[in-house]
């Protein structure tokens, strides 16, 4: 695990502001008929306008700069013709190296209207994420992010994807340690001041089951039942975590 100090912080900081910027651009675009590839060559032009390269692209092969996953997909998308329909939810996970530093985030965006029971796991998934941050402070431990997403999401009847986890980040994209969403508290290894890590709560409307297709990369929940995804870049800070991978 790597501690980082003020100046690696906000290196790290600039990488996740442009991955916040290019998902809130995207978010502008989540409509009926756009297809993911579009989204994935717009984020692609976003990100090198502004200084940075998708991380994403040619990560262990990975073909695209974005992972956009529909519905079921949990994800790894793969970017393609797929078009978007009213009522479909798509997780999209970006990421950016810029000089030399990682940023990772990722929302999962509504097209049009979507039903109450989706806009419910949204929502779930988003308070899940934000409950695990909020523990991401020096002198916790690895279990206390995860046992809050856990127990969140399971209070309101969702499941947690455990085959996946978060990661620490920063000169690499993934590093140690990894941050399960699921776990105990007071367990696993300490938090301190200057580490970075990326907090990612997958979570399915059904079984936790997932399985991958045979691209090689999407997941999927087993059961076809519907997926969210949101992920920040967070430093430990020493009074407590600093969100890196936000607007302002
Ligand atoms: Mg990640």
């Amino acid at each position: 695990m790597f501690l980082r100090g003020r100046e690696e912080v906000e290196a790290i900081r600039k990488a996740a502001k442009l991955v916040a910027r290019t998902l809130e651009m995207l978010r502008d675009e989540m409509r009926p008929g756009v297809t993911t590839g579009t989204l994935d060559r717009l984020a692609e032009a976003f990100i090198r306008d502004h200084g940075g390269r998708p991380a994403f692209k040619g990560y262990r092969g990975f073909p695209a700069s974005i992972c956009p996953s529909v519905n079921d997909e949990v994800v790894h998308g793969i970017p393609g013709d797929r078009a978007l329909v009213e009522g479909d939810i798509v997780g999209t996970d970006v990421g950016v190296e810029l000089d030399g530093y990682f940023g990772d985030a990722a929302m999962t965006f509504p097209v049009g209207r979507i039903d109450a029971g989706a806009e419910r796991l949204l929502q779930v998934t988003r308070e899940a994420l934000m409950k695990g941050v909020a523990q991401a402070k020096a002198g916790n431990r690895v279990g206390d992010i995860s046992h809050a997403i856990q127990s969140h999401v399971e209070q309101h009847g969702f499941t947690v994807v455990r085959s996946l986890v978060g990661h620490g980040i920063g000169r690499q994209m993934h590093e140690e340690p990894q941050v399960p969403n699921y776990g105990t508290p007071d367990r696993g290894p300490r938090l301190m001041a200057g580490q970075v890590l990326a907090i990612e709560p997958m979570v399915n409307a059904g079984v936790a089951d997932v399985v991958t297709r045979e691209d090689g990369w999407t997941v999927v929940t087993k059961d076809g039942a519907l997926s969210a995804h949101f992920e920040h870049t967070v430093a430990v800070g020493p009074d407590g975590p600093d969100i890196l991978s936000l607007l302002e």
